[in-house]
Parts: structure tokens; C-alpha cells; sequence
């Protein structure tokens, strides 16, 4: 070990490794430190059930990952990522056995919607296509770094995402198109009819066009060990099992890098009550399938999809949203699922497949919604009990135990709504710097916020690296 490390990272999710790395490249002496066995954060993959069976406990499917300019500027592939895509990227069922679709092409899904909505679908989505390298690299940017590539773009994408997808929804006239935007707003986990909803809506719509919705070969796990291992080839070295509580734990380094909570990052660091402010989101209750055989959708476009949203209206999935995040468990969740083993053998034995859910609950909540969730899905997916040969579930307080950044379950890592999507973790020029002239924050509770796309962690290390080179 070096006498004087350039940066300690603490934390090796998805953020924290693409800082470390992106300070390596550039010739520094890297060292992280990450609480858990293995690598991951939020990217990893668990036999959780049998024998044989993938899971991700976390993080599945990747629109954010394979559209992420800091992913895209890696040699990831040869560090052993590779991108498998569903046949459509997205499907929507509906009780009457039919489905709206985000496929790759904007006509398929335009149709999905019905004659009444088509048009205005394809208006919607037009300005942005074939633009998705300016606008993710736009979008996935925060206030304080420069003019956006394209600013009347940029400007335009802000006055659609800025408003409630309740808002967004009405110009639509069909149940279709408006449940299954609200459905993708709801991976914001926020009320329909908060601030910025429709933002998330729109460019996972976009991602879907533009890059796809696909899901790592092996599972989420792939994204990590491939940064993992540019990290080691660019000289960084990891430690795993190690948590660190105090910041005189640690080796001496010129830069700490935090891929925390705010609120651990505060005490860690002592920097007293600087992020009183920051508040925390609903939480999600996840139960990982081991089945017996594919989920049987009533919808044939489901059986085709990467990711299925289960929620009938948008006036559905908007009260199992309200309910999470005011604190009470919704009777009928809103469920996001993904069936990965559909395009990656690698997941489940021969004819076998592994199956993700989850519903929001409350906070903390400590009930058990494995009962609302399948009845949900037997609705859509008759026979879907039958098939379960094993299942894992955790509920917010286990989420929260695996790793301290999903805080009372809180997976987004700070809610993700009104003026804290934008303003995060706090009010200031530099969201990525605190108090401390040597410690830095990288976690997804700072801008652009949650996803495995490591833009967060791409920022963090570049207000870093201008620090450290301020100094000399
Ligand atoms: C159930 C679930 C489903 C999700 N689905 C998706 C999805 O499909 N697609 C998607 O893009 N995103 C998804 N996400 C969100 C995504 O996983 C996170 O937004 C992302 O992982 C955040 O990355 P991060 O690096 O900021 O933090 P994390 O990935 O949470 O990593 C933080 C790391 O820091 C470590 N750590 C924390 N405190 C300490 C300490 N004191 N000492 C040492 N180490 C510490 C933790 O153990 C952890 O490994 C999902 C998350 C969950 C939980």
C-alpha cells in the first residue's frame, strides 16, 4: 500500500466503482473499501433460492446502464459485460388479456395504444429520437457542470419532464397509454401527481427506443465484476467485509469518496447535521421466484418482455404509489417484474426460470405483501402459483440490512420526488462536495439520482480529480 493514497473509496456499488475507476484512469492510487462479502451495491446476483437459480436482489434490468455515458466510454465488454435484449423491452397487460408494448420501434409501440392514442405517442417521442447520446449525456448531467450539448433539446426534454405524468397522461385518451406511462413514472416511486413524474416516464420511454432494456448475461452481477476488474487493471486495488465507521479507520488518502447514505456519510465523517434536510422515500417489498417453468401471461406480449408492469389503470398504479409513500401498505400494489432466465440461460436450470418482483410499501414497514403481490399477478398470469418452486422475500428492514444506502427500504437512496430530484443531497453548487475539503459524496443521493448507470459516481470523481489537481 502506498504511505499516501490519492482517493479511498467507501463503497463499491455501481457509483462508487465508476469514481474509482474514472480516478485510477487518470493515474491515481486508488484504494475501496466495501462493507458487504462481494462487490455490487445494488448491481449483484444471489443464488437466493435453489441451487442453480441467478437472482438479482436488487437491480435487474439496465435501460440507464447500456444508455450511461460513463458505462459506454469503458471496455466493459471485454471485462466480461454483455447485454442481452428482450424481444420488447417492455410490456403492459391489461385484464381483458391485451397488452401495451415499449418496443424498440416507436410504430409497434404507437399501435400498442390503440388508433386514439397513436398519434400522439409518436409526437411525443419525436423531437427526441436519434438523439440519445446528447440527451442522456444532457440529462444525466447536474446543474453545475457547464451548458447541456443541447440546450433548446435540453430545455424542451425539462418543461416535459418537470411536469406531474398525471399531467402527461391526459393528453392521452385510452387507459393504454396512460397506465403505461404512469407505470414507468412509477420506477420513480412517487405519486403521480408530484413534480418532475413525468421526467422518469419519458426517458425510460425514450431509453427504450433508442438503446433498449436489456439485462446483463449472468445477471446485475456482470456490471460490477467488469468494473471491478477495469478497476484492477487500471492499478486500484478492493477490500470487501470491511465497514467503516470512522473516517481515522481508514488509510491516509489526499480524497474519501463516499458511496453512502448522506445520513452515514454525516456520521462516518462527522460533519454533525448537514443533511437534516435530506429525506428519505417509500420502500419496496421484493420477492425473488424460483419457477418451475415461464410465467404463464394471459397477454402473449408479456411472454415476449424483458419487464412487465402489472397495474391496471393509471389511476391504480397512482393510489399504490399515494399509499406507499403516506405510509400505508397499498391492499393492491403496483408491481414491477422482470423475467431475465427468459434470455439468459445462464439463470436457471434447463426449462427452469427465475422470476423478480416487487410492490411499494411504507417505509420501514414491516408486514408481509408476498399474499397482495401473487393474488396480483394470478390475476394476469393464471396458474402463476402452481409453477413457484421456491421463493425469497424481503420486505424494507432486510433491504435496509444488506446494504445501509437503501435506508428503511428506501431504494432510491433519498426519495426521488418533488424538488429533491433535482436538489440532492442539499442545496450547493457542487452536490458532490460537503463540508469536509477531502471527503465527497457519490451515491445516488446526489444528481442524477438512482439507477446502475454510474453518473453519479462519473461526477463525483470529476469534482475530485479538480480538487486534487487545484492542489497539485
Ligand atoms: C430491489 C431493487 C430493485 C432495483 N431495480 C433496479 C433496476 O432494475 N435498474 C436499475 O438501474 N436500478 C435498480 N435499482 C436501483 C439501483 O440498484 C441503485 O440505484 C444503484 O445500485 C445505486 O448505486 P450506488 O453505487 O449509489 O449505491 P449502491 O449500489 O447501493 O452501493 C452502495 C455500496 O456501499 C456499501 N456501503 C454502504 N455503507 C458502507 C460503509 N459504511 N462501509 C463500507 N461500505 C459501505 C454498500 O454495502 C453497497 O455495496 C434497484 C434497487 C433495488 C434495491
Amino acid at each position: 500500500m502506498p504511505s499516501m493514497l490519492d482517493a479511498v473509496v467507501v463503497g463499491a456499488g455501481p457509483n462508487g466503482l465508476t469514481a474509482a475507476v474514472e480516478l485510477a484512469r487518470r493515474g491515481l492510487a486508488v484504494e475501496v473499501f466495501e462493507a458487504a462479502g462481494t462487490i455490487g451495491g445494488g448491481a449483484r446476483t444471489e443464488e437466493l433460492t435453489l441451487p442453480g437459480y441467478r437472482h438479482d436482489p436488487c437491480s435487474a434490468v439496465h435501460p440507464l446502464g447500456v444508455g450511461s455515458p460513463a458505462f459506454r466510454a469503458m471496455p466493459l465488454a471485454r471485462h466480461g459485460l454483455e447485454w442481452l435484449h428482450p424481444e420488447l423491452p417492455l410490456a403492459h397487460p391489461f385484464p381483458d388479456g391485451t397488452a401495451a408494448v415499449l418496443a424498440r420501434s416507436v410504430g409497434e409501440t404507437a399501435m400498442s395504444l390503440g388508433p386514439r392514442d397513436a398519434g400522439t405517442y409518436r409526437r411525443l417521442v419525436a423531437p427526441y429520437l436519434g438523439r440519445w447520446d446528447t440527451l442522456a449525456r444532457d440529462f444525466l448531467r447536474t446543474q453545475w457542470n457547464g451548458l447541456p450539448a443541447d440546450p433548446v433539446g435540453w430545455a424542451r426534454f425539462g418543461l416535459h419532464a418537470a411536469q406531474p405524468v398525471s399531467l402527461l397522461t391526459r393528453r392521452f385518451r385510452d387507459e393504454k397509454a396512460r397506465a403505461i406511462l404512469a407505470g414507468m413514472a412509477g420506477h420513480a416511486i412517487a405519486p403521480s401527481g408530484g413534480f418532475g413524474t413525468a421526467g422518469p416516464a419519458l426517458l425510460f420511454a425514450l431509453a427504450g427506443h433508442a438503446v433498449g432494456w436489456p439485462v446483463p448475461r449472468g445477471g446485475s452481477q456482470a456490471i460490477s465484476d467488469a468494473l471491478g476488474s477495469y478497476l484492477r487493471e487500471q492499478g486500484g486495488a478492493i477490500h470487501v467485509g470491511v465497514e467503516v465507521k470512522r473516517l481515522d479507520e481508514l488509510p491516509p488518502a489526499r480524497a474519501y469518496v463516499f458511496d453512502t447514505s448522506p445520513t452515514a456519510l454525516a456520521r462516518i465523517a462527522g460533519l454533525g447535521d448537514a443533511y437534516r434536510r435530506f429525506r428519505y422515500g417509500a420502500g419496496v417489498f421484493k420477492v425473488d421466484y424460483a419457477l418451475d417453468g415461464p410465467v404463464p401471461w394471459t397477454a402473449q406480449e408479456a411472454r415476449r418482455a424483458g419487464t412487465v408492469h402489472v397495474g391496471p389503470t393509471s389511476g391504480e398504479i397512482g393510489a399504490a404509489l399515494r399509499a406507499a409513500t403516506k405510509g400505508h401498505a397499498p391492499a393492491v400494489p403496483f408491481l414491477i417484474t422482470a423475467q431475465p432466465s427468459l434470455i439468459d440461460d445462464s439463470r436457471a436450470p434447463a426449462g427452469k426460470h427465475t422470476f423478480w418482483a416487487y410492490g411499494h410499501v411504507p417505509r420501514g414497514w414491516d408486514g408481509d405483501a408476498t399474499e397482495a403481490i401473487e393474488r396480483q399477478i394470478e390475476r394476469f398470469a393464471p396458474g402463476f402459483r402452481d409453477l413457484v418452486l421456491a421463493r425469497a422475500v424481503a420486505g424494507p428492514p432486510r433491504i435496509a440490512a444488506r446494504n445501509a444506502n437503501y435506508v428503511d427500504g428506501d431504494i432510491a437512496c433519498g426519495a426521488f420526488e418533488g424538488l429533491q430530484t433535482v436538489i440532492r443531497p442539499k442545496l450547493t453548487r457542487v452536490p458532490y462536495t460537503t463540508a469536509h475539503p477531502s471527503v465527497f459524496l457519490c451515491s445516488s443521493a446526489t444528481p442524477p439520482g438512482p439507477g446502475v448507470h454510474g453518473m453519479s459516481g462519473h461526477h463525483a470523481a470529476h469534482a475530485v480529480w479538480r480538487r486534487l489537481r487545484g492542489h497539485g
